[in-house]
């Protein structure tokens, strides 16, 4: 892997296969992949890899509800089951380990109907998730201070398909990958600025210009306003960001306790002992990054629900902003009007689990391999249409 610095002249260098801007979850699997496959790519990112969204501590991987099945919950579905092994292959090629462990997770039963609605899953559990995973509700959790007995009046639900990893040591196993791959050029402190799909050359903060085959725009909530100009729609008509506070706690728990996941709060052990708990959701926002009260409160709340983190003392307090396309499902594929480039966007509160799928599906795109098929719902032109119907009723 080559990286170049900031003030490097590209004049005269060939076009890589694929120009990928944004270097955090999304970006960099897609590098991987689209490396492996044996194309040239280079990587550009404004900052350093994983400081946009993708920095943070949670590593939640959890499926949505088992009924209603559709192309996203099916889409998520399997690569939540095919992340295990890919993780794996990352850590032998690196030697870099993910801390990633397929824990389950506790959703507390607060009412007589949420026990009835968890019930009624059980079977929609069996038909879509198979035998492999179970989704089972109990009178009581396993132990009494993870989830406090207290929070779960009616019960619990223990699903086993939900796992964690840890972002930093993914991260870095990604980027460990690429730097053994001789076909990525990883440009940092360099933002792509502007795409021009029938030139084929994207121009960079840096003041240069470069010839693509194809590019795909992976930086986070910043490519909203990129895509909606390819797509002559107003700036921030294809997606925003929610931003998202979260709190690191030394707790020294055990690493196979399950998720905790109740009202929007998580908690989740890690390998180490520490606890990641989040997280806020704010749609209006001044301080991108900044942390306040609103995450005070999800600590206290998360020290409630699971007693074993009440004393446990707060090491790191993180705030980033998600990606959220207009349609809510991911952004992914070739962007209408601009041949040559893709989205990959829009991962929200999932990518971290969808990834890896995600760029098998742009790789198949620019390959013309086979490759997982994309819902519909994901598509540019889906996201698009839900854009235009907002614009009308504005
Ligand atoms: C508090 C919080 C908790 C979360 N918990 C979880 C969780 O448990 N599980 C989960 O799956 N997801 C979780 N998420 C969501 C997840 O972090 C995001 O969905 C994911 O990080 C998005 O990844 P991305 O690569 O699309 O974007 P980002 O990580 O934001 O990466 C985009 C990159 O592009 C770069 N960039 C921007 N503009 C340009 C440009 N013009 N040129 C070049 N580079 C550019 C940025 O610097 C950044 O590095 C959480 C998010 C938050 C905020």
């Amino acid at each position: 892997m080559a990286v170049a610095d900031n003030d490097a002249s590209h004049a005269g260098q060939a076009a890589p296969d694929l120009l990928i801007a944004g270097a955090g979850v999304a970006g960099l699997w897609l590098a991987v992949k689209a490396a492996r496959a044996g194309l040239s790519v280079m990587l550009v990112e404004r900052g350093n890899p994983g400081g946009g969204a993708s920095g943070g501590f949670l590593g939640a991987l959890m499926p949505h509800s088992p009924e209603r099945w559709n192309g996203k919950k099916d889409f998520q579905f399997r690569a939540l089951i095919d992340l295990e092994g890919e993780i794996a292959r990352l850590e032998s090629e690196t030697g870099e380990y993910c801390a990633y462990r397929r824990v389950g997770r506790i959703l507390p039963l607060t009412t007589e109907r949420g026990r009835i609605t968890a019930t009624e899953r059980i079977a929609e559990a069996r038909t879509n998730w198979g035998e492999q995973f179970g989704y089972e509700v109990h009178h009581t959790p396993a132990r009494g201070d993870w989830p406090n007995i207290v929070r779960a009046p009616h019960g619990i639900v223990h699903e086993t398909l939900s796992a964690r990893v840890s972002p930093p040591g993914l991260l870095a196993a990604l980027l460990h990958s690429l730097a053994l791959m001789q076909n990525v050029d990883l440009r940092l402190g360099t933002s792509v600025v502007d795409i021009n799909p029938q030139e084929k050359i994207a121009s960079l903060s840096d003041g240069s210009r470069i010839g693509f085959g194809h590019a795909a725009l992976a930086n986070g909530v910043d490519a909203f306003p990129l895509i909606a100009k390819l797509t002559g729609l107003p700036a921030h008509s294809m997606g925003g960001g929610v931003k998202g506070q979260a709190a690191l706690l030394d707790a020294k728990a055990a690493p196979d306790l399950p998720l905790v996941y109740d009202d929007g709060v998580y908690v989740i052990a890690h390998e180490n002992g520490h606890v990641a708990v989040g997280s806020t959701s704010e749609n209006e926002f001044d301080e991108p990054v900044g942390t306040d009260d609103r995450l005070e409160e999800i600590v206290k709340q998360a020290r409630r629900l699971c007693p074993l983190i009440k004393e446990a003392s707060v090491i790191r307090r993180w705030a980033g902003v998600r990606p959220r396309a207009v349609g809510r499902d991911p952004m992914l594929g070739p962007i209408p009007g601009a041949p040559g480039v893709l989205a990959m966007a829009g991962g929200f509160k999932i990518s971290f689990g969808i990834a890896h799928r995600m760029a098998d599906c742009l790789v198949a795109e620019i390959t013309g391999e086979a490759g997982p098929e994309t819902p519909q719902s994901f598509s540019v032109a889906y996201h698009m249409a839900k854009a235009a119907r907002a614009q009308v009723l504005q």
